[in-house]
């Protein structure tokens, strides 16, 4: 789903006068690719990316059945079928359907998923009733940025972990960006070696509102607890919603060279951390200048 520039104006500089400016710029960053389809492959081990050019989606697989992780844009649906059947696997294998955040550019294709394959919707309690009601929180008449609502089967919370046959994945708490934003872990082997692979979910400020916000009045407080508490996750591979968040590009185009998986990269989670904590400073300190100008 595309965001219309006009609603996502009016919703931007409501939120954040001071950058209104760029706005369009930004539109035309975030969704230029979220519809244009990309080869699927293997990351490592059973772990496969069958997302878009511009968003995620994550492939789990098991010889008991496979774990989908965020689905895009509702458009994008046939695109990730696709892309998991070419890979070999079979959609109607799909037991868990798990959600990394409840943006429209990650859930839109949930509803289709769970009612094709009757996988379990899986979510955190705070996220459960934006997937439910299918909306952006504090923008629940937004159309532009509704999506196709899926109900939730299984509310899970910090250290719950989703088990099928042999393969784990960890839910860690991680809100703020949304406020029940989650993270997944699980280990995959290569060359006699386990790897611990982290699906982050995010902490980029988004269209969310800082300052005052009604709906979420602690947005603050858990964008820093998030901070604070996911460096705590030592991951030796770094996934993400969006591909350019993880460099996904340049490690595809390594992939078969040097002997080595370009996609272990032991310290990448905790420098990206490092800089999405100044960058959420930065847009804190800008939303806050902004609302004191208009006092
Ligand atoms: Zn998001």
């Amino acid at each position: 789903m595309k965001i219309l520039p006009a609603i996502a104006v009016s919703l931007f500089t409501a939120m954040v006068p001071a950058q209104a400016q760029t706005l369009s710029e930004l539109i035309k960053k975030w969704t230029v690719n979220w519809n244009t389809p990309t080869e699927p492959f293997k990351i490592i081990d059973n772990v496969y990316y069958v997302g878009t050019a511009g968003l995620s989606s994550f492939l789990v697989t098991s010889p008991n059945g496979h774990v989908l992780i965020d689905t895009a844009t509702a458009q994008a649906t046939p695109l990730i079928k696709a892309n998991i059947e070419k890979l070999g696997f079979k959609v109607s294998d799909i037991k868990y359907l798990l959600n990394t955040h409840a943006h429209l550019d990650h859930t839109g294709g949930f509803a289709e998923f769970k009612k094709e394959t009757g996988a379990q919707m899986v979510a955190s309690a705070a996220d459960k009733p934006l997937l439910e009601g299918g909306y952006y929180p504090g923008a629940e008449n937004e159309n532009a940025l509704k999506f196709p609502p899926v109900k939730v089967d299984r509310v899970i919370g910090q250290g719950d972990k989703i088990t099928i046959g042999k393969v784990t994945l960890t839910a860690h708490m991680t809100p703020g960006h949304s406020p029940g934003c989650t993270t997944w872990t699980t280990v995959a082997r290569e060359k006699r070696w386990n790897h611990t692979v982290v699906f982050f979910c995010s902490a980029t400020i988004a269209l969310n509102r800082l300052v005052g916000n009604p709906t979420y009045p602690n947005i603050v407080d858990d964008y820093r607890k998030t901070f604070t508490n996911a460096r705590a996750i030592i991951a030796d591979v770094f996934l993400a919603p969006h591909p350019e968040m993880f460099n996904m590009e340049e490690k595809r185009a390594l992939i078969g060279k040097y002997g080595v998986n370009p996609f272990v990269k032991a310290s990448e989670f905790h420098t990206f951390l490092r800089n999405a904590e100044k960058a959420f400073e930065e847009g804190l300190a800008k939303q806050r200048a902004a609302t004191e100008a208009k006092q």
